[in-house]
């Protein structure tokens, strides 16, 4: 038996005999060059093929897999025409190298970018561009696509798997996905969660040849691999894949149920969304509205500052895919970990101490007032509510509000039609924020206590620096102390109050969460039915009572 343990990807048990994935293999050594100019225009052609193969497979996806998760191999398209991409190989080419290297060692460089930065949804795109450049290369080296027909009721192993990869796989007959590699934000393992495979990323190099063929039990919830199960450990798996099937069908009873605990308090459960192509996730999964729109990363995929046209479409598209339910838009929270070249934002010491979020939105006031105009244009397409982050004083509130009105009615003189109400609030974030949340309540409609950024300057910890795990106490009764301070604050002054940070997906603090009177949490789609779960099987009163005899 051997156990290992990699990031868990998409949940669920899956058991069955490995398989290795084959694809067939191309060349990208370096050899000499005759002509560059042919050589050009080989890239040319077998990058135009490239493309027409993507729109192909975009085509078939829309049929399998809808929309949402078929805006994928668009994406892919548009990296293939993206001008860094094509002149980091052009360059190459031009400086000598022939076509199958460059894209090699463009497709490295550009995912090294990728896997570097700090958001999340950025690092996922490194597979994109590998995964582009592979399709590329195999043109180049006249190699076809891959034969999936040959896996049939296995758990399939690969370095890696392309999204266009799990789109050529029969998913019926694939009971689990394990990669030495991959990201867990990576289209690939969307998709691979859309479609419902348990999977486990990153494991490392220990799978082998030798290895085809045995019984493997892959676990997604855990990230753990085992192979070769002994008798025990085989029927404790097949009894964890039943309860978690038996749990799945629990989680379908409440979808379309109330949010509410058994001795009838209610809350409301909504989806944070750091992108478009989440939507389908937040709508799959019933949430009873979107507690946190992540707009950075409309600017961090730009090369350029985004338009206020731009801008007003994802707004629009958002808040049409929410008819009749609140849509909290965050405006930008750029800086930090969070960092797009054209900003120019100077080099800092303690970034997370530094210009981020609302301090360059009122720093720099055309650019946050393009965003306030896209807003206040998307607002009539549903119900719109904007929140600012990284809020300190009541001055900034106020700043950002005077902003808000100033624009709406520049855009109502001009006979531009703007929601009668948008509503306003704030990420209560910082300490200060929670010490201040009595005044800052007077200001605005509703808090959103963002836990994420809360602890880490409540505790003075980098929320980012793994070699501090063993310190970053999310249950630090300095934080719990000061979500209560903003709760009671909000509810004094009249105004609702949600959690959008991950601490609301906590099951084990959602009775203390609902104790302290939170009205909303908000978390990643995967976790509003399990919360709703959660919510439903508690009695408050029932347990304050038990507590006090
Ligand atoms: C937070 O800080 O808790 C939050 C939700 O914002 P972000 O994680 O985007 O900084
Ligand atoms: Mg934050």
């Amino acid at each position: 038996m051997l156990v290992l343990t990699g990031k868990p990807v998409s949940d669920g048990i899956g058991i069955g005999p490995l398989a290795l994935f084959r694809r067939a293999e191309v060349s990208t050594e370096v050899r000499p060059v005759e002509d560059r100019e042919a050589e050009l225009v080989r890239f040319r052609e077998a990058r135009d093929e490239a493309a027409g193969q993507l729109q192909a497979l975009h085509a078939r996806a829309l049929e399998t897999v809808g929309e949402e998760d078929a805006a994928i191999f668009e994406i892919h398209q548009m990296m293939l025409e993206d001008d860094e991409y094509t002149e980091g190989v052009e360059t190459r080419i031009r400086d000598g190298l022939n076509a199958e290297a460059a894209v090699e060692r463009t497709a490295q460089e550009l995912s090294a970018i990728f896997r570097d930065m700090d958001d999340e949804y950025m690092r996922g795109r490194a597979a994109d561009v590998t995964d582009v450049s592979r399709r590329v290369e195999q043109i180049l080296c006249g190699v076809s696509p891959m034969d999936a027909s040959a896996y049939d009721k296995v758990v399939l192993a690969a370095d890696d798997l392309a999204a266009e990869e799990v789109m050529h796989l029969d998913t019926k007959k694939i009971l689990g996905v394990v990669l030495s590699a991959g990201s867990a934000s990576s289209h690939t393992a969307i998709l691979i969660r859309n479609l419902g495979i348990p999977a486990v990323f990153g494991v490392g190099e220990s799978i082998t040849g030798r290895l085809e063929g045995q019984m493997t039990a892959v676990d997604g919830g855990s990230g753990e691999v085992i192979l070769n199960p002994d008798t025990a450990t085989l029927a404790e798996m097949q009894e964890k894949q039943g309860r978690f099937q038996q749990g799945r069908e629990e989680l379908d009873r409440v979808r379309g149920q109330e949010s509410v605990t058994l001795d009838g308090q209610k809350v409301r459960i909504c989806a944070n969304a750091g992108h478009l192509s989440l939507l389908s996730g937040v709508l799959s999964n019933d949430a009873e509205g979107i507690g946190l729109f992540r707009s950075e990363f409309i600017y961090l995929e730009s090369d350029d500052y985004p338009t206020e046209e731009e801008q007003f479409s994802i707004y629009k598209n958002v808040l049409e895919a929410m008819p009749d339910k609140r849509v909290i838009i965050r405006t930008l929270d750029i800086g930090a970990d969070k960092k797009a070249d054209y900003f120019e934002l100077e080099p800092e010491e303690n970034p997370a101490l530094g210009m981020r979020a609302i301090r360059i939105c009122l720093t720099r006031p055309e650019l946050f007032k393009t965003q306030l105009r896209a807003l206040c244009r998307a607002s009539v397409y549903g119900k719109l509510s904007v929140m600012f982050p990284m809020i300190i004083s009541v001055e900034e509130v106020r700043k950002a509000k005077a902003m808000l009105r100033e624009v709406r009615e520049e855009l109502l003189s001009k006979g531009i039609p703007v929601a009668d109400a948008i509503e306003t609030g704030i990420m209560i974030e910082t300490p200060a924020a929670a010490l201040i949340s009595g005044e800052l309540a007077r200001e605005v409609d509703f808090f959103s206590i963002g836990t994420n950024d809360l602890t880490q300057y409540t505790l003075a910890i980098d929320r980012r620096q793994t070699n501090l795990d063993a310190f970053f106490d999310a249950h630090h009764p300095a934080v719990l102390r000061l979500i209560e301070m903003t709760v009671r604050n909000a509810h004094e002054a009249g105004i609702w109050v949600g959690i959008c940070g991950e601490l609301g997906a906590d099951l084990s603090l959602t009775e203390t969460f609902l104790r302290m009177g939170v009205d909303e949490l908000s978390v990643a789609a995967a976790n509003i039915l399990p919360l709703r779960a959660k919510v439903r099987s508690l009695n408050l009163q029932a347990s304050e009572k038990r507590n006090a005899d």
